[in-house]
């Protein structure tokens, strides 16, 4: 066996995220003798080793930059499983990765080997009797739902990411998404599960039950595990009657405070229809207006709070009635000052290219500091604005771009520097004090009793915060959890605990 070599540290961090570069160097580089193992366990679909090959592995969504010497490519549960054992046997780290849309950045190697699900794209059974279907690790979202319409059904979650995030990570993150208040989170939508344990044994969990109480739920662990208790090699998944109507409205709001009293209306006169809830304040929309092509938004200026609603309906009769009668009592309660209801499919798709535009928008116009957090309902306008007062004590004349879900809670929430005021701080300046501004923010979410991460998990970046956070006992049960199924440490090392 070669012996351990440390990697050289990576380049001097100027990222976002405020993780120190010195930590990069913390983590090992894989033994040249398990690349050599992979090689021959994979043959040569099965890896990429040259430099320009894995390097769109490094790089993330955000354009976060990380390293890898090697990428496994394994297309089958058994290749996983030999992979996963070889690099136990070994000592050295995997990064799991799907799409590697992920936010946090818990699929970005630091100079570990990375393992692609990929290839594992096969939707191995969809059974419309059974309201079920299971899809391996890295068919792609979109693909579900498709597949799901062909067979005249309804697999619920829908994120900007869709086009490319995976299931194995949308389990693994417990992706939320546009339409967690109807259907729930990943977590909800999650039947069964197979799963590569840190050893390479093979946990087939892969139950289609609507009851089943036979002792601990095993599944629950490796959803939001982020890939550091197992390897989630394909998922049997909900699935539910498609809706025969679909009504979108886009709405201005009369202020922040209107979004929390239209939401029971909304729900108790549509009987419980609304399926999309998403706010947006000014600052976003404009982001997403100047920066994306194509987009259109019905209100010009934009109003300081906009609302995306969707409504979806077993039947078409009353659909468009029903709609109509939401937005009249909002407005007779003094909480939405206009509204236009899209009347074509592809009106309502621009409606939801401008909401699912917003990341892409805030991106291009330059860096901030990111967050994704969430409160009671009823607390959300206090929850913006207590983000607000916190980020604008560090950041003077910060600009905020404050959207998402509010209607299970949830903000993503960035503080960004001036433009174009004389005396204010440089985008530099404020990625500077990242930590600083987070936690500020953080702070102000949990005096409402909220949560740092509502939907995009833990990775590395907010490690050390969920350290903090979180009670002493939790993080023992959470450190037991992990030094239990995975006691050397090398599944995804350094995301979510330490
Ligand atoms: P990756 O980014 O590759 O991985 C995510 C995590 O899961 C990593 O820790 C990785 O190690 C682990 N992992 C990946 N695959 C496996 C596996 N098979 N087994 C074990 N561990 C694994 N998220 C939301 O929840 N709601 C949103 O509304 C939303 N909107 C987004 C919009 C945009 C424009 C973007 C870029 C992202 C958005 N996200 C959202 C975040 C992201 O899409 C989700 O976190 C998604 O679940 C990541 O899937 P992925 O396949 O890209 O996983």
């Amino acid at each position: 066996m070669t012996a351990w070599h440390a990697p050289p540290p990576l380049a001097p961090n100027t990222l976002d995220d405020g993780v120190p570069s010195s930590e990069y160097a913390e983590v090992m580089t894989p033994q040249a003798e398990l690349i050599e193992r992979l090689k021959t366990l994979l043959g040569p679909k099965g890896y990429l080793h040259e430099a320009m090959d894995v390097e769109p592995f490094a790089r993330d969504w955000r354009g976060r930059v990380g390293a890898t010497p090697f990428v496994a490519m394994p297309s089958t549960t058994e290749e996983v499983a030999a992979v996963v054992k070889a690099a136990h046997e070994a000592g050295v780290p995997l990064v799991p990765q799907g799409g590697n849309s992920g936010m946090v950045r818990g699929s970005l190697p630091q100079n570990e080997i990375v393992l692609s699900l990929r290839r594992m794209n096969k939707i191995r059974e969809i059974s419309p009797q059974n309201d079920s279907i299971i899809a391996e690790a890295g068919v792609i979202l979109t693909q579900v739902q498709d597949a799901a319409k062909e067979a005249g059904r309804l697999f619920p979650l829908s994120l900007g990411a869709e086009g490319v995030a995976t299931i194995g990570g949308l389990v693994s993150t417990n992706a939320g998404g546009v339409a967690v208040l109807r259907y729930g989170m990943m977590r909800d939508l999650v039947f069964g599960l197979e799963v590569v344990l840190a050893d390479g044994r093979i946990w087939n969990g892969l139950r289609t039950l609507r009851k089943d109480n036979t002792g601990y739920d095993l599944k629950q662990l490796f959803i939001g595990a982020e890939g550091t208790l197992g390897i989630v090699t394909a998922a049997a998944l909900k699935l539910f009657p498609l809706p025969a109507a679909k009504m979108t409205a886009m709405c201005a709001l009369t202020s922040l405070d209107a979004v929390v009293p239209f939401l029971p209306i909304a729900k108790s006169m549509s009987g419980g229809a609304v399926t999309g809830y998403e706010l947006m304040g000014h600052q976003g929309v404009e982001f997403v207006l100047e920066h994306v092509p194509d987009t259109r938004f019905p209100f010009t200026p934009a109003p300081e709070w906009s609302l995306l609603l969707e409504m979806s309906f077993g039947r078409e009769d009353g659909a468009r009635d029903t709609i109509e009668a939401v937005l009249a009592a909002g407005m007779e309660e003094g909480l939405i000052s206009d509204a236009v209801i899209a009347q074509s499919d592809a009106q309502s798709l621009m409606f939801w290219k401008v909401r699912d535009s917003h990341s892409e928008g805030e991106k291009k116009d330059g860096r901030g500091v990111h967050h994704d957090i969430s409160s009671p309902v009823a607390a959300v306008p206090d929850l913006i604005r207590g983000a607000m007062a916190a980020g604008g004590q560090l950041v003077p004349s910060a600009r905020f771009v404050a959207f998402g879900h509010a209607g299970d809670g949830n903000i993503h929430f960035t503080v960004k520097p001036p433009k174009g005021l004389a005396g204010g701080m440089t985008e530099d300046e404020v990625v500077a004090i990242h930590d600083e501004v987070q936690h500020a923010v953080h702070d102000s979410t949990m005096r409402l009793g909220g949560s740092i991460s509502a939907e995009h998990g833990i990775g590395m970046m907010k490690r050390d915060e969920l350290a903090e956070r979180r009670s002493p006992l939790e993080m023992e049960l959470l450190r037991t959890i992990k030094r239990t199924l995975d006691p050397a440490g090398t599944l995804n090392p350094g995301r979510v605990v330490k």
